[in-house]
């Protein structure tokens, strides 16, 4: 590990480091910039100094609270985050939004490449906002906005945002990255539970029920209704719902756009985070973090490897063909191939 954390960095790199961790204002703001540019570097070289920076940033990193958003189109993410930016803004707080959209390596847009969603959070000098990677599949994707999250901590952001669109796997990604992770609802969800995915659903520390303006009484229908799933998924899960050092997912309801519900929504982050580090959950939370994080990159690697070695690209056509015509099983193909998949 030490010849990890001892690599040397680059003069250049060296001051990026000063910069981002020290520096003042705009020159900081750049140095983030270049520094989370170097790190989505695929360049070889610049893998290396962006593994040297990574390494020598993880000392600064950490010191913030890690929260995923959440929830389909339209269910009022960006309105939500930024009221929630500048409410904690006002409070001192310096804000970084991050973002994982699983469509934009698709479709080359992103969840917050239009800037004006949040028009008046992005002009704040407390706040840094960065849409999401848009090229490469989603291990890949979060792997980078996972880095940029390090690089923000080191900035001295203290609240990081993660946000998603509540669709396909990235739900699972920004739950491994983050403290906290909490699903923005519509009101009438609730009417309709299947549209909530049960799997989804046992991700969420904290259910939020956005857009209350519009029918008050649906949104505590929702409450209700989401209140008492989430505890039967409590008790399926863990026979220690009744345990008070467990944090219980909560539901709660909101309007971003009238700004209501802003200050109970952190003052509940705030219990969480509270009662997660004195039970000592939140930091076991990381733990495991990093730990699935290593295996998931470990694995993503070899798969790469396996496809780019030689004698496996020479004999992967002809093995495919053997087990889509039945004329060898698959486990007995894939044994095959791993043997074939020597490291040299
Ligand atoms: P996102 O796609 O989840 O980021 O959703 P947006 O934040 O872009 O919001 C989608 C639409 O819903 C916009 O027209 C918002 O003004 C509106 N909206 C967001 N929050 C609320 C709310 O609490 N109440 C009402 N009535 N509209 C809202």
């Amino acid at each position: 590990m030490n010849a990890m954390t001892e690599t040397p960095l680059v003069a250049a790199d060296a001051l990026l480091l000063e910069q981002v961790t020290a520096g003042t204002a705009a020159p900081r703001r750049r140095a983030i910039a270049k520094t989370i540019t170097l790190l989505e570097s695929t360049r070889a070289d610049h893998r290396l100094r962006a593994d040297a920076l990574l390494n020598a940033l993880l000392p600064h990193s950490g010191r913030s609270l890690r929260l995923g958003i959440s929830g389909v189109p339209g269910v009022g993410k960006s309105t939500f985050i930024e009221a929630l930016g500048l409410h904690l803004i006002a409070q001192g707080h310096r804000v970084a939004v991050l973002a994982i959209d699983p469509s934009s390596s698709v479709s080359g847009g992103s969840i917050l490449g239009d800037k004006t969603r949040m028009e008046q959070l992005s002009v704040q000098e407390a706040a840094y906002i960065r849409p999401s990677p848009s090229s490469g599949n989603l291990g890949g994707v979060a792997e980078r906005t996972r880095e940029a999250m390090l690089v923000c901590e080191a900035a001295g952001y203290d609240v990081v945002i993660v946000e998603t669109v509540g669709v396909g796997q990235s739900e699972t990604a920004v739950h491994g990255m983050t403290d906290m992770f909490c699903l923005l609802q519509l009101p009438n969800a609730g009417d309709e539970l299947q549209a909530i995915k049960k799997g989804v659903m046992e991700l969420a520390d904290l259910v939020v029920i956005n857009k209350a303006d519009l029918d008050e009484h649906a949104a505590i229908r929702a409450r209700a209704q989401i209140t008492s799933s989430l505890r039967i998924y409590g008790q399926h899960g863990h026979a220690d719902h009744l345990d008070e050092t467990r944090w219980q997912p909560t539901v709660l309801q909101m309007s971003a756009l009238k700004s209501t519900g802003i200050t109970e929504f952190w003052q509940t982050v705030q219990r969480y985070r509270d009662l997660q580090t004195a039970s000592g959950r939140l930091a076991a939370r990381r733990h495991a973090q990093d730990e699935a994080w290593m295996w998931e990159r470990i694995e993503s690697g070899l798969r790469e490897r396996f496809r780019q070695h030689p004698a496996v690209r020479q004999a992967l056509t002809d093995t495919t063909d053997a087990v889509r015509q039945g004329r060898a099983a698959a486990s007995v193909a894939a044994r095959r191939l791993l043997d074939l998949f020597k490291l040299t």
